[in-house]
């Protein structure tokens, strides 16, 4: 799908590589915010302070409060629109008098209702802080710790997610980046996708874009953590876009950054989801540990990536970005591939020739 051309131009870019105190400021200053599905209005609001400090971002809200925000230097049309979720799975009051889907329930509680995924004999080993209309796990919203290069705290999925969005577009603005895309931001993601589904029936997701989800995700089918991001081909639910995927993969080669690449099926995201309405779609994820706050002993515990594999997503979202004109000039269709295959397949003409006698002839029959 991509020339060879295409990589030399990449080698030639610039490595972003994020200055490390201002990426863990903007990570620490995130994890703060509490959170909760349908209460994410803290997250948000601590978003559109910091998007507001880049001049060339504008933001839009749909009206079920997905921020939809877009970097825009010069005149080219945003390829990419990368998506993370400001949820993460808590306690929520229960709104008197409605029926809720099937949920934990705590006898600690008794007005709120658990919401997310997390097996219900963790529930009870976890203490809760209270925040009025939610409560979360009480634990550290942020740690880093620099000898194991690890950020771990109560959520990390998703606002790693938001944090690296925000990273890109200081990223984009720190060099001053001729080009475009969106980031979303999106709310209810942990109870089934009840943003990404609003914003996608909404029509107010920006057209010709394609979806790329930045998750948190458990390791699964031989990836590691501290090998650099994985760019997921597909969730537990579906695959995701061939030609997309094909894109970040050689964007990752041609930057020489270190990615991995699985079917992370442990779980579902918003790529599904988008794809579903008919939204070319893909995914990059970080790998987590402690997914949703379950540690391997069965007790509730802090979420933890490693900064690493953070620092390296950032740097190729933001390639892709840069690289994004570059990579339209260079788009051909899967031609390239398709003439790799043509060369091996004349390579092995002798040895086609020695063995046909064995397998006789059509028109001989
Ligand atoms: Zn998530």
């Amino acid at each position: 799908m991509i020339v060879a051309d295409f990589a030399f131009k990449y080698c030639l870019s610039i490595r972003f590589n994020m200055h490390h105190g201002k990426l863990l400021s903007i990570l620490r200053s995130i994890f703060n915010c509490p959170t909760a599905p349908f209460h994410e209005y803290h997250v948000r609001d601590h978003l559109l302070e910091l998007l507001a400090d880049f001049p060339h971002v504008s933001v839009e809200q749909d009206g079920f409060g997905n921020l939809i925000a877009l970097y825009r230097r010069g005149s080219g049309k945003a390829r990419w629109a990368f998506g993370a979720h400001m949820d993460h799975p808590g306690w929520v009051k229960n709104p008197a008098g409605k029926d809720l889907p099937k949920g934990g329930l705590d006898a600690r509680f008794p007005e709120m209702q658990f919401l997310g995924g997390v097996p219900a004999s963790y529930l009870p080993t976890g203490e809760v802080k209270n925040f009025g209309e939610f409560a979360m796990w009480d634990l550290p919203a942020f740690e880093y710790d620099r000898e194991e290069d690890r950020i771990s705290g109560r959520v990390c999925d998703d606002l790693v997610g938001c944090a690296a969005i925000i990273a890109l577009f200081y990223e984009l603005e720190q060099r001053q980046v001729m080009g475009s895309c969106y980031g979303i931001f999106t709310r209810a993601e942990e109870v089934g996708f009840v943003g990404a589904v609003d914003l996608a029936k909404s029509g107010k997701f920006p057209q010709g874009a394609c979806f790329v989800s930045l998750e948190t995700s458990s390791p699964r089918g031989g990836v590691e953590m501290g090998k650099g991001p994985v760019v997921r081909v597909g969730d537990r639910m579906s695959v995701f876009d061939d030609e997309a995927t094909a894109q970040l993969l050689a964007a990752a080669e041609a930057s020489r950054l270190e990615v991995q690449r699985a079917l992370l099926d442990g779980g579902a995201c918003e790529a599904t989801a988008m794809k579903l309405y008919g939204i070319r779609s893909a995914g990059i994820s970080v790998l987590l540990g402690n997914y949703h706050n379950c540690d391997p002993s069965g007790k509730i515990d802090s979420e933890y990536v490693r900064l690493k594999d953070v620092k390296v997503m950032i740097d190729l979202i933001a390639n892709l970005v840069q690289f994004a004109e570059v990579q339209q000039e260079n788009e051909d269709g899967g031609e390239s591939d398709r003439l790799k295959l043509e060369k091996r397949w004349k390579d092995y003409a002798p040895y086609v020739q020695a063995t046909a006698g064995k397998f006789g002839d059509e028109g001989e029959k």
